[in-house]
């Protein structure tokens, strides 16, 4: 065997963060290539010139400079070869870059490399009808401008201007800043801070940039942050798994052992919570929004607490995440015996704490599967590759869920069994009968008095600070006085808003949320936490779901709107083509959603968007007035003023739309309920989700509007229910009927916050009356149309308006016919004095 050389340039022995350093920032020489005009080395040699100029210590840069396998002949193998220089570390990164580009062999000798090849959109290659060894691509070819992912949503569009930003010029202007950021987090070069900086500016740049002319699927479609990150979360597994199987690590090049790709040396982790909807939107109306807020808040924050357990436990670094989010995560992890014990250790744990503290409502089903190095290759021929064991992994979580509790009933099944000191009341908000109740601080509605449990209340006081939080401090001891936090185990969570508190909490890690600022992560142990949270506040907290009511335009009533991405597994284990379905690729697809949902969210909901124009039918251009209950990596679910949140899914649908290249196989549907602000909460969470369902019934991409549990009428005794539509038809909607009405037969009345429209509310009616005629009977009575069209038109108020002639024309118009009843729906609630009770006999007829 050949003698191991462990000491490399610059003297030192390498400890496991240079390795993750160094598998993160071997490629940067594409980078900085990019951004000069000429040169004639390599970007091996220009990465690692440009880290010892930045005075980065040569252990790190030897990975930048020795990643590849050089040809022999080569006049400068020697300095540059992965194996000419024997150690363990070089190889370990050699082998983690193979495995995460497996993209690139299926292009080995074909096209050229064009330097100023802009990044393709990753949906771009999305399709659910591809065919083994026969692509069906979907044509919608969408590239991302050069750019830094910082500030304001950003979508893909034509080839020919996102080149024009991708040459020298532009990367040179993008690595200053980028040389900037780098130089404030030297020299302690954290590895969390690093990771936040290279997805802030590698993001939109194209790991390669080699491409077959004509061919628009020879394009690149990953970036050089999803390649570095993936290189770095397989080079911590090989790391980890090689020093925990060879015992001879430190004196034996083990080349062979390393470069096998025979044996299972990875497991993906999937964690998946249960009993989520039930813990969330179960609880009673007392405290109702920021108790909401809390829970959904909790949830993200237990999701993030086992995730930081395992890493923390398996010494990984946080690259080994592959997706987190509401309630579910993926981890990369490397195959040893030690990591297996860790997961079994932390399944028992978690679910103790849940069944014990939080009386089951929660359960996490945790699993794994184990595979070998091929798996990273994609195949012509579906097989056992990363998508499938995605796949592998969910089917394995949904056996789990069935046997809940199971392990911790095995390891302890007579204290499991005991039943719990039952207490006399029940608590308030989560009706648990086996916990201790405390009194609460002051009762949201006044005069009644809450009594809660103790995770009840710890999770409501929490809600009055996460309105303005800034910042999640983890620590390991009690804050101080005064200082409200929340217990996960043994672990304290409080929520910040600025750094004074921070600083007297002595945490362990600290969350920072939603920014990309680097000046907020050269705190020891700061992470980057995405989190859809956009809300409207009212003094400290939320508005209620009164004042929200109040507030809207027309009816006083709340909106509640569910959405989530169509077909999203399917996507994920079939939306690319065999030889597609790399790790990078894959990872990247996750984070581009997760990024949509979870940051994005917030300033689309914003409702002043800079890149797209939100639907707006009212004049005023204000905050929307919506909060996000709950917005995990590929659902939502927001409350607010109901014209807010009817004008808010548009926006979404819109956005996500662009976001994701108009590819037709991304989809989102989403379902909508109007409601009263008394409406018990659960029911109204049942109901948006019924309506949900209603719009997937549709052939998905669609949306439910205004849906309610009592039926717009029967048909043959089978209820009706209308206003589920398609994205397009709702834009038709919208288009033919919705706009032009309020903008041109609509009266603002600013002082009442409502629309009087020139037409009578008669009128309305009977046009309800008469597409529901349509519908039950399948008959259209045209002759009554075109007569309560002439009625209305002697009105003196239509008799000479310009928009009325045209807008009659659409109403007669048969094709418009389906949307009628539900634009004259809306427009009745814009048009209804706030409190004025839309409930009575006379519109509960088709309302
Ligand atoms: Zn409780």
């Amino acid at each position: 065997m050949v003698k191991l050389l462990t000491q490399i340039q610059g003297g030192e022995s390498m400890n496991f963060s240079d390795i993750i350093k160094g598998a993160l920032l071997h490629d940067i020489g594409k980078f900085i290539m990019r951004a000069n005009k000429k040169n004639n080395k390599t970007h091996q040699e220009i990465g690692a010139g440009w880290l010892e100029e930045q005075g980065i210590a040569g252990t790190i840069s030897v990975f930048a400079l020795r990643h590849h396998h050089m040809s022999g002949k080569n006049a400068r193998h020697d300095q540059l070869d992965v194996f000419s220089l024997p150690t363990n570390e070089t190889l370990i990164v050699y082998e983690a870059d193979n495995l995460s580009s497996g993209e690139r062999p299926e292009k080995k000798g074909e096209g050229k490399w064009q330097a100023n090849t802009p990044l393709m959109s990753v949906f771009s290659k999305i399709s659910l009808e591809h065919k083994p060894g026969k692509p069906a691509y979907r044509n919608c070819w969408h590239y991302h401008d050069l750019g830094s992912s910082e500030g304001a949503l950003r979508f893909p569009g034509k080839h020919d201007s996102a080149q024009a930003s991708c040459g020298p010029d532009g990367y040179s202007s993008l690595l200053s800043s980028f040389k900037e950021e780098f130089n404030k987090l030297l020299p302690e070069l954290n590895i969390d801070a690093l990771l936040v900086l290279l997805e802030k500016y590698t993001s939109y740049i194209p790991s390669e940039t080699r491409l077959v002319e004509g061919k628009p699927e020879s394009f690149p479609d990953v970036s050089l942050f999803d390649h570095l990150k993936t290189t770095a979360a397989i080079a911590a597994c090989l790391y980890r798994y090689i020093k925990e199987t060879c015992p001879d690590y430190r004196e034996n090049l083990l080349k062979d052992k390393i470069l096998d790709r025979k044996d299972p040396r990875y497991m993906l982790v999937g964690g998946d919570f249960s009993g989520v909807q039930k813990f969330i939107y179960t609880i009673s109306s007392k405290g109702a929004l920021k108790t909401l807020r809390a829970r959904s808040f909790f949830l993200e924050l237990l999701t993030e607490h086992v995730v930081a357990e395992i890493l923390e436990r398996m010494n990984l670094p946080r690259a080994n995440i592959i997706y987190t989010g509401g309630g579910r995560f993926y981890l990369l992890a490397p195959n040893t015996s030690s990591c297996r014990e860790v997961l079994k250790q932390i399944d028992i744990e978690i679910n103790g704490l849940l069944y014990y503290t939080y009386h089951g409502q929660l359960y996490l089903a945790l699993e794994k599967v184990e595979f070998t190095g091929e798996a990273f290759m994609p195949r012509e021929r579906a097989g056992r590759d990363l998508a499938w064991l995605w796949g592998e992994l969910r089917s394995l979580l949904t056996k789990k869920k069935s046997r809940k509790f199971s392990e911790q009933i095995a390891a302890d099944p007579d204290s499991f069994w005991l039943p719990a000191e039952p207490g006399d009341k029940v608590c308030d908000f989560c009706h648990t009968d086996s916990a201790k109740l405390i009194p609460l601080r002051k009762s949201e509605e006044g005069e009644e008095t809450i009594e809660v449990c103790q995770s009840c209340r710890q999770l409501y006081e929490l809600g009055d600070d996460l309105p303005n939080a800034k910042y999640i401090a983890r620590s390991l001891v009690k804050p101080p006085q005064g200082i409200p936090y929340l217990t996960i185990g043994t672990t304290y969570y409080t929520v910040c808003s600025n750094e004074e508190v921070l600083d007297k909490l002595n945490a362990q890690a600290v969350y920072v949320l939603n920014s990309w600022s680097c000046d907020d992560y050269l705190r020891p142990g700061a992470v980057q936490l995405f989190i859809g949270a956009y809300t409207t506040r009212q003094d400290r907290g939320y508005k209620s779901f009164d004042t929200l009511a109040k507030e809207a335009a027309g009816a006083d009533r709340i909106g509640i709107m569910r959405m989530d991405v169509d077909n999203l597994g399917t996507i994920f284990t079939r939306g690319l083509p065999e030889s597609g379905r790399t790790f990078s690729r894959l990872t990247a697809l996750s984070r581009s959603l997760t990024q949509f949902f979870k940051f994005y969210i917030n300033e689309i909901c914003e409702g002043v968007g800079e890149n797209f124009s939100p639907l707006r039918l009212l004049s005023g251009k204000g905050r929307r007035n919506v909060t996000i209950v709950y917005a995990g990596g590929d659902d939502l679910f927001l409350v607010g003023a109901w014209n807010d949140v009817a004008e808010l899914s548009f926006d979404i649908a819109d956005c996500f739309r662009r976001y994701t290249g108009q590819n037709p196989d991304v989809t989102i549907s989403g379902g909508m309920v109007v409601q009263d602000a008394k409406y018990p909460l659960y029911k109204l969470a049942d109901l948006a989700g019924e309506a949900e369902e209603r719009a997937k019934d549709n052939g998905r991409d669609s949306i439910s509007l205004f849906y309610t549990s009592v039926p717009d009428f029967t048909r043959d005794g089978r209820p009706i229910f209308t206003g589920t539509f398609k994205w397009s038809e709702a834009n038709h909607l919208l288009k033919e009927l919705l706009t032009p009405a309020v903008s041109g037969l609509a009266k603002q009345i600013a002082d009442e916050n409502r629309l009087e429209f020139l037409f009578s509310k008669n009128f309305m009616h009977k046009l309800a009356a008469v597409t529901d005629i349509w519908r039950r009977e399948g008959k259209l009575y045209l002759p009554r149309l075109a007569y309560t069209l002439a009625r209305e038109s002697e009105h003196k108020e239509l008799k000479n308006n310009g928009a009325w002639p045209e807008w009659k024309q659409k109403i007669y118009d048969i094709k418009n016919i389906t949307y009628l009843r539900t634009a004259v729906t809306w427009m009745d609630l814009l048009s209804r004095r706030g409190a004025e009770d839309g409930r009575n006999e006379e519109s509960a007829k088709w309302r």
